[in-house]
């Protein structure tokens, strides 16, 4: 298993988990580009958003609803925060096992 994700997921390297259930893994960013940034990944292994299919639909709609809820749990969700797919190279995806960025404490302009 050469993915970085999966490792995190089977707990084979650590990572600070904040969250996890039966179809996701959530955790903080190694490089945080925010004060706050989480990465929310799936369980399952999908390399890219190319990737999904029409079978994922649930998995992808529990992704967002798993960023709505910590976001509430963390005290953002008033304030605001920005949630993010990156794919492929052309897209800045360095990471290919697909995640959702949840990103928060941007100072107001
Ligand atoms: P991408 O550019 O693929 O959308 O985002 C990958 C993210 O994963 C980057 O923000 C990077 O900082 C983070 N990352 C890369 N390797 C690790 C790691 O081993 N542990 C954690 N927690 N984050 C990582
Ligand atoms: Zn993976």
């Amino acid at each position: 298993m050469e993915c970085i994700f999966c490792k995190i997921v089977a707990g084979t390297i650590p990572a600070n988990i904040i969250h996890c259930d039966d179809k996701v893994v959530v955790f903080d960013d190694i490089y945080p580009k925010a004060p706050q940034h989480k990465l929310i990944i799936p369980r399952k292994h999908i390399a890219t958003l190319n990737d999904i299919t029409i079978e994922d639909s649930d998995l992808i709609s529990h992704m967002l609803f798993t960023a709505k809820k910590l976001a509430h749990d963390l005290n953002i969700a008033k304030p605001g925060y920005r949630v993010m797919i990156n794919c492929n190279k052309g897209g800045g995806q360095e990471v290919f096992h697909l995640h959702l960025h949840l990103l928060s404490g941007f100072l107001p302009k």
